[in-house]
């Protein structure tokens, strides 16, 4: 999807109209009572190894898979929560909140591909790219902390919704700071997502209620966490920037 690298200009005023319809599929309804034996279909070729506890921790809205030595985890990129730039025919519009400063982008579905690696390892600090960088446990995109050409976020961050998200001009929904949505359900010290250099992201607390204070340069740092009891480096939302990680502190995989 060539979308996902392209730049986020926020409140650009480029007005499109992708008024694309993303409500969440009907649930089927099992009416029938034909018992129909069948004794077939036992042909699982499964190959693929667990991936990595944390993985559980995502929504239903992200497919989760290994290949090789990769989690590959796909979604439809939209937010399962209420947002004023749903197409106000989509269940999960709602106006705007005060000092919301809406961009004139409407959240569209895409085809979101996240690869990364299953046994992430630190390696040389490598800097983020514009687009995604990670994919959050609800399978919303996670940009890092800057606006097209790596200028501070600044008034974009006005146009954020009450649950720090917003979309770009394509219609991809993305969080660039904590996902109040994530963090008020699931607790502070909740895992938010995974990055592409496949190193988790938890909120601003630790597990034990406390806010990190020895952060490194890319906003994380290693210790045991309840996904990961032998220990693992992990980054942690900041109220200031970065935000959510400033470098990736692995070798990422691939978006798309
Ligand atoms: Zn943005
Ligand atoms: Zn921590």
């Amino acid at each position: 999807m060539t979308g996902q690298k392209k730049t986020d200009l926020g409140l650009a005023a480029i007005a499109v109209a992708l008024v694309v319809a993303c409500g969440s599929p009907a649930a089927p309804t099992a009416t029938s009572t034909t018992t129909t034996t069948t004794t077939t279909t036992t042909t699982t070729t499964n190959t693929n190894t667990a991936a990595p506890a944390m993985y559980a921790r995502f929504t239903s809205a992200v497919t989760v898979s290994v290949e090789g030595t990769q989690v590959v985890l796909k979604s439809a990129g939209v937010p399962d929560h209420k947002s004023p730039y749903w197409p106000t025919t989509n269940a999960l519009y709602e106006a705007a909140t005060a000092g919301v400063q809406l961009a004139p982008n409407t959240i569209s579905s895409y085809s979101f591909t996240l690869r990364v690696p299953s046994s992430p390892a630190v390696a040389t600090a490598s800097d983020t790219p514009l687009g995604a960088i990670g994919m959050a446990v609800n399978g919303v995109a996670i940009f890092n902390q800057y606006a097209a050409g790596r200028s501070p976020l600044g008034a974009e961050i006005l146009s954020f919704d009450r649950f720090n998200g917003h979309p770009q001009q394509q219609g991809q929904y993305h969080y660039h700071v904590e996902p109040l949505w994530l963090t008020s359900n699931s607790g502070a010290s909740s895992l938010i997502g995974v990055l592409t250099d496949g190193f988790p992201v938890y909120g601003p607390k630790d597990t034990d209620g406390t806010s990190p204070s020895n952060l490194d340069s890319c906003n994380g740092h290693t210790h045991a966490t309840v996904d990961a009891p032998a220990g693992i480096y992990h980054y942690h939302v900041t109220a200031t920037t970065p935000y959510i990680s400033g470098c990736f502190k692995g070798t990422p995989g691939s978006v798309g």
